[in-house]
């Protein structure tokens, strides 16, 4: 017996929502994000998962991007924030590493460089997100100096990221994507047939106009929806990570009394309690509110009082018997991590993300 706070990881629903990132860019090949330990996930198996049906891996470091290759992942992996130094070009360039160059100073250490095999560069443009990526002349300077350079390969990709795909109505994805085809035509003929990648998640479901050569899907894969309302395609996506634990107590709180550090939760009437093994120390987050919901045996409940380090309260009044040992699921199949994201103030992205490594995965599936 162990302590019962696992991480079910789905194997199978991975495939299903690269199908779903598939079918509604069919023309665009498919890079998937996978920062973060695969945005908790764990990196490696998600990665040995989905070799099959995706064309390209990201990650936003180095380390990360080796961490796949020593596991023995043989695809190209892109490097989201770029190299940090001139010696990480060259281990870039040594394990076939495509790399992102959104400032100049990288272009100029890429140019410093002594590299045996030259590498695969995709130059990110700042179309409006302003985070990263070249704006203005800059982005001539440096499509210039990276066409000239002996250590860039002759396929330079162009890139953008967009700041709100997740919001439908909105016209600053438009914007962006205007200012994407302006830089590039301010390259003039020398852009012509460079290949693109624009679309996150968010613009594979909801903007399904736009075109590109490499979509970047990263929290659809895991079965998350990017939006906070409900949408009719993100919808059919299945969640990977499903993060259960079990009752370990059962109690009677009458009317009247608390539950928890703090006192927070008050009985309005005879209830019953249950305690179950999960807390903050498991990634379940602290500032989740009372009635947060939670399925236990299936059914949902209210969250009862203030998360501990290693455990919370159900109030399980309504739903009959409830003993020691009963399945409880914080999110996952049949509770959407973005509901209960919602009721601690976050998104499920940061939810998934953050699990912290005590809580042990099962893979299931494949
Ligand atoms: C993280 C990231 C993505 C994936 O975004 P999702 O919203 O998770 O799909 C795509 N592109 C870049 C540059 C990223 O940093």
């Amino acid at each position: 017996m162990s302590r019962p706070a696992k991480m079910l990881i789905d194997l199978d629903a991975l495939t299903h929502n690269i199908a779903i990132a598939r079918k509604q860019s069919p023309n665009s090949r498919i890079i998937a994000v996978l920062k973060a330990n695969a945005y908790g996930h764990g990196a490696i198996e998600v990665a040995n998962a989905i070799d099959p049906s995706v064309d390209m891996l990201a990650v936003s470091s180095i380390e990360e991007a080796l961490h796949l290759r020593n596991a023995g992942i043989e695809k190209t992996v892109l490097l989201l924030e770029g190299c940090f130094s001139g010696s990480e070009l060259v281990v870039a360039s040594n394990n076939d590493f495509a790399v992102v160059f959104h400032n100049l100073e990288q272009v100029e250490a890429l140019e410093q460089q002594a590299l045996e095999q030259p590498i695969s560069c995709w130059l990110k443009i700042d179309t409006g997100m302003h985070r990263l990526g070249l704006q203005g002349d800059d982005i001539t300077a440096a499509f210039e100096r990276l066409q000239a350079s002996a250590n860039s390969k002759n396929d330079l990709i162009l890139m953008t990221h967009l700041a709100s795909s997740d919001l439908i109505a909105q016209p600053f994805t438009t914007q962006q994507i205007s200012s994407f085809v302006q830089a590039i035509a301010q390259l003039g003929e020398r852009a012509n047939g460079l290949q693109t990648s624009i679309c996150n998640s968010g613009a594979v479901l909801g903007w399904q106009d736009i075109q590109c050569d490499w979509i970047r899907p990263g929290i659809m894969i895991y079965g998350v929806s990017p939006f906070a309302q409900e949408h009719k395609i993100a919808k059919d996506l299945k969640p990977v990570m499903c993060l259960q634990s079990e009752v370990i107590a059962v109690r009677t709180v009458p009317a009247g009394d608390c539950v928890g550090y703090g006192n927070t939760w008050q009985a309005e009437r005879d209830s019953k309690v249950a305690t179950v093994a999960i807390g903050y120390g498991d990634g379940y987050p602290r500032n989740a509110k009372n009635g947060t919901p939670v399925l236990v045996n299936g059914k949902r409940c209210k969250l009862a009082g203030r998360v501990s380090m290693d455990m919370l309260s159900v109030d399980v009044t309504e739903i009959g018997s409830v003993n020691i040992g009963d399945k409880v699921v914080l999110w996952g199949s049949g509770l959407d991590v973005n509901e209960v994201a919602s009721y601690a103030d976050t998104i499920g992205y940061e939810l998934v993300t953050r699990m912290p490594l005590r809580v042990p995965k099962t893979y299931l599936g494949k």
